[in-house]
């Protein structure tokens, strides 16, 4: 029997109405100052099925900044411009169990390569391997794989851009670093604003949930089934996602959620549930796409009533991928 919508959204609303209390568990990022502005008692979520159902429910309709989601999207486009070969050669693919911007994991074993492309140094260092010689070149091919997928072309937050880009001291240690060992393969300065930039792209959880959808359809768009990411890169940064996705709390969330997602220090989460092969009454059954907003952060940088609230539904929807 097919779960109907009324329900379903009489649910979420439920749901976001009682972890919308957790906020106050949390507190907003502060280590870069517009990040600060934040109204730690926003929750949203926007959850996108294949057959087109959607969910939205809360503070939906508040853009914020991108942040460390950005890295999933310059890993497929690096992916996608210079091989997956070219990549995984060049940046790992092991959680560190370190913060995100942790600089005693590069230098402490002495590595060949960054541990992975969602830690800041894998980041840079995929940044720095996408093609082009200025930022906005560079941003170009995300920007396009944005606007296939959301069709519409997100613009840059530029407030909070320059004010990561005055703040960051961290990132250029790390940029320092990665110049010093060889891992860089465009300007440090260049590679630094575009890092900064793919940040503070600004999208809403509606977005994220699309995004969401179309990785849980291997790289295809749900409606057309045309191939927009290629399958073995979807496959690949959804192992990232589950492995490395929600910063150093990665094997928590795989044990209590259990599906790839990631996070940033803005708040927002992408979810993504591929479709299952059990009870044909769950709903969702054939795979959806979860963007969630909840700027009110737990120790490990991740939304804190955010995770409680993918907690509660991927339990109650048996989402879980094991
Ligand atoms: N702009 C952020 C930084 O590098 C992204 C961090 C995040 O969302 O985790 O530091």
């Amino acid at each position: 029997t097919q779960l109907n919508k009324e329900w379903l959204q009489e649910y979420v609303d439920d749901w976001v109405r009682f972890y919308r209390k957790h906020t106050s568990a949390g507190k907003v990022a502060d280590y870069i100052p517009m990040l600060k502005e934040a109204n730690p008692d926003h929750l949203g979520i926007t959850i996108i099925g294949s057959n087109g159902t959607k969910i939205r429910s809360g503070d939906v309709d508040i853009p914020f900044t991108i942040q460390s989601i950005s890295k999933v999207i310059s890993f497929i486009v690096a992916c996608m411009e210079r091989g997956v070969g070219y990549m995984l050669d060049r940046v790992d693919v092991e959680p560190t169990g370190e913060a995100f911007n942790s600089i005693m994991h590069l230098e402490m074993r002495q590595v060949k390569k960054p541990f992975n492309p969602f830690v800041n140094a894998g980041a840079i260092t995929v940044t720095s391997m996408l093609p082009g010689k200025t930022s906005d070149e560079k941003l170009e091919p995300m920007f396009q794989l944005l606007e296939e997928m959301l069709g519409y072309r997100p613009s840059l937050n530029v407030d909070v851009y320059e004010s990561e880009r005055d703040s960051s001291m961290r990132n250029r240690a790390i940029g320092y670093y990665l110049l010093e060992t060889g891992f860089l393969e465009s300007d440090l300065n260049i590679t630094l604003e575009t890092y900064f930039k793919q940040c503070s792209i600004e999208i809403t959880v509606d977005d994220l949930a699309l995004i969401g959808l179309i990785l849980a359809n291997d790289g295809a768009d749900p409606k057309t089934q045309q191939e927009i990411i290629p399958r073995q890169v979807a496959r690949i940064a959804k192992a990232l996602m589950l492995t490395c996705g929600m910063y150093d709390a990665s094997g928590k969330f795989a044990t209590y959620v259990g599906v790839p997602a990631k996070s940033g220090v803005s708040g927002g989460i992408i979810a993504v549930a591929p479709p299952r092969v059990r009870d044909e009454s769950l709903p969702f059954i054939n795979g959806c796409g979860i963007g969630v907003f909840g700027p009110s952060l737990d120790e490990k940088g991740n939304s804190v009533a955010g995770i409680r609230l993918l907690r509660h539904i991927a339990s109650q929807w048996d989402l879980s991928i094991f």
